[in-house]
């Protein structure tokens, strides 16, 4: 009967279709080798001051510039460099030639303020930073909380820019070719990639991911997407918008390296405006759009967005946060039916791509489970448990449970962290935090999250890091913060705040602003209250309070 039962459970995990099988080798050699076909298209070009870059010239400018970090500043094989960049035709070249010198790619939210880039320098003991001419003062002062000397290379982002006194000269280094050999490639097991996420508990932590982790998910990706993103033909490129931010998984993996791969014209565009995004969209006949609720409500509401511009659009993908069944219909009755709007779910911590809804029933695709986000991906398993089962145990359809994962994208552990990557990895399994149940088809839905974690139009902020920088308040006694639900950002964090000393909130949200970026802003309100609700080992009750003003709004 033991057997029977071991036989039920493994009934009980879901598995993805079929095993593919997955190269040994680094980011670099992968995506160069596929780049090969294709020298001469363009692989990214900036929709507004019309900068672009070939394929050609993003692998030679990649290896020129980790000859130059290796030889003129001396960096070694697993060092860290800081990216601190938005969405430029320079991405590309910035972090694969990081990785053409074995280094490891540590990459920052663009909108982070001194303090927050202080911390992620001094964490990974970064020993360079690239950034752009705008964001050079911020990259400087950050140096200097840290108590650093370290580098900084500057990107223009126009012609007419001067470059600060002290900063290096991107298209300098990028271009200075040096008669040195290509260094031997890295360890497909080496870290890569070193992005920051709370995960399930506490503050940013550095994600380990290795080279065989991303490229175990592009190839997982072109298994998901191979009906839905062509392969280049000739010089037929199909073009892709990409404003969600390269910096975040999704736009590294997905957009910045996934979309080399199929030899799509990739448009970076720096920040979001409705402006410049509407007339980037009138102007070139995008093919590809990869997107956030928000966005996808932006394109559904905006009246200036008119169906014309996204005649040619094939494909629309969503991601970073929940969309809703009734949200995904409106989009398609705005953009028309020949569009494909297909949801998918990551993590940081799986590189990210989990489960996508392109599971095809003979070549129609429509037959998708709507506000679903799909199956699971090749090479990859899924169950879910009961929160907190030691055990482990799967649960049945229907069954709601926090979703566990297993796969080859499943990141190495969080840097310098045992105890964090202890709680969240088990014999390979990884604890999402996210609420989930699967119905009779397979299909997985996301329904709430059981982390701590708040998501701001899809981008992070973690609870634990605002409750501490606001108990650092000379009248502050304690605090904790929430998400509450909101129609725009999908979340915003909420302060309650035990006050040792009387102030108002306005007193608050100044000591607060200038600290971190704009989207972790306490947009939710601050409530004093006489206590923070804890329990007996003195942890924040966030849910509780959540409870409680989820009735209270009902009220
Ligand atoms: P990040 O590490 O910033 O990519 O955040 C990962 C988290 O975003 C997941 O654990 C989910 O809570 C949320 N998330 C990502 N994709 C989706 C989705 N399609 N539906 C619902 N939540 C999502």
């Amino acid at each position: 009967s033991s057997s029977c039962r071991r036989d039920k459970q493994e009934g009980r995990i879901l598995k993805g279709p079929g095993n593919i099988e997955l190269p040994k080798t680094t980011i670099p050699d992968f995506v160069f080798s596929h780049c090969e076909k294709f020298p001469d298209l363009v692989c990214s070009e900036c929709p507004i001051t019309k900068k672009k870059y070939t394929f050609r010239q993003v692998r030679d400018r990649s290896k020129n510039l980790g000859k130059v970090l290796r030889k003129k500043f001396g960096l070694n094989r697993g060092d860290a460099v800081l990216i601190f960049l938005p969405n430029l035709p320079e991405f590309q070249i910035t972090t694969l030639g990081c990785m053409t010198a074995g280094l490891v790619v540590s990459t920052a939210n663009c909108l982070y303020t001194a303090d927050e880039i202080s911390r992620q320098i001094v964490d990974s003991s970064s020993k360079l930073i690239i950034t752009t001419v705008e964001s050079y003062e911020v990259a400087r002062k950050s140096v200097e909380k840290a108590q650093k000397r370290i580098p900084i290379i500057c990107i223009r982002t126009r012609q007419d820019q001067l470059l600060p006194r002290d900063a290096i000269d991107f298209e300098e280094v990028s271009t200075t070719v040096l008669d040195i050999p290509d260094l031997e490639p890295s360890d497909p097991e080496d870290v890569a990639v070193l992005p920051y996420s709370s995960g399930t508990t506490g503050l940013p932590k550095g994600v380990r991911l290795s080279h065989h982790n991303i490229v175990s998910n592009l190839m997982q990706m072109n298994d998901s997407y191979s009906k839905l993103i062509r392969n280049v033909e000739g010089n037929e490129q199909d073009v892709t918008l990409a404003v969600l931010p390269m910096f975040h998984i999704y736009g590294f993996t997905i957009t910045t390296l996934f979309m080399m791969i199929k030899g799509s014209k990739v448009l970076p565009l720096q920040r979001f405006s409705p402006d410049t995004y509407i007339q980037s969209l009138k102007e070139y006949n995008v093919d590809y759009l990869f997107l956030a609720p928000p966005l996808v409500l932006f394109l559904t509401l905006h009246p200036d967005v008119l169906p014309e511009y996204l005649k040619k659009l094939r494909f629309a993908f969503s991601g970073a946060a929940p969309l809703g069944p009734l949200d995904e219909e409106k989009f398609l009755d705005k953009v028309g039916r020949h569009v494909l709007l297909v949801q998918a779910y990551g993590l940081t911590e799986t590189s990210p791509l989990v489960a996508a809804n392109t599971r095809f029933v003979g070549e129609d695709l429509r037959d998708v489970s709507q506000g679903s986000i799909g199956h699971v991906v090749a090479n990859t398993e899924a169950k879910i448990v009961k929160p907190g089962d030691p055990t482990a145990t799967p649960l049945g359809a229907l069954e709601s449970g926090e979703l566990l994962v297993r796969g080859p994208q499943v990141m190495q552990g969080y840097h310098n962290n045992q105890k964090a990557t202890d709680e969240i990895l088990q014999d390979g399994w990884l604890r999402t935090g996210d609420l989930a149940h699967y119905n009779e088809r397979d299909f997985i839905f996301i329904t709430d999250r059981v982390k701590e974690l708040i998501k701001v139009k899809g981008f992070q902020v973690a609870p634990a890091e605002l409750e501490e920088l606001l108990r650092d308040h000379p009248k502050v006694a304690d605090a904790a913060v929430i998400g509450i639900p909101d129609m725009v950002s999908g979340e915003l964090p909420r302060a309650y705040i035990q006050l040792k000393e009387n102030t108002n909130t306005d007193d608050i949200n100044r000591f607060l602003n200038d600290k971190v970026a704009k989207y972790k802003r306490l947009e939710g309100g601050i409530e004093f209250v006489k206590e923070i609700p804890k329990n007996s080992a003195g942890k924040i009750l966030r849910r509780q309070l959540k409870e409680r003003y989820l009735q209270e709004q009902q009220a």
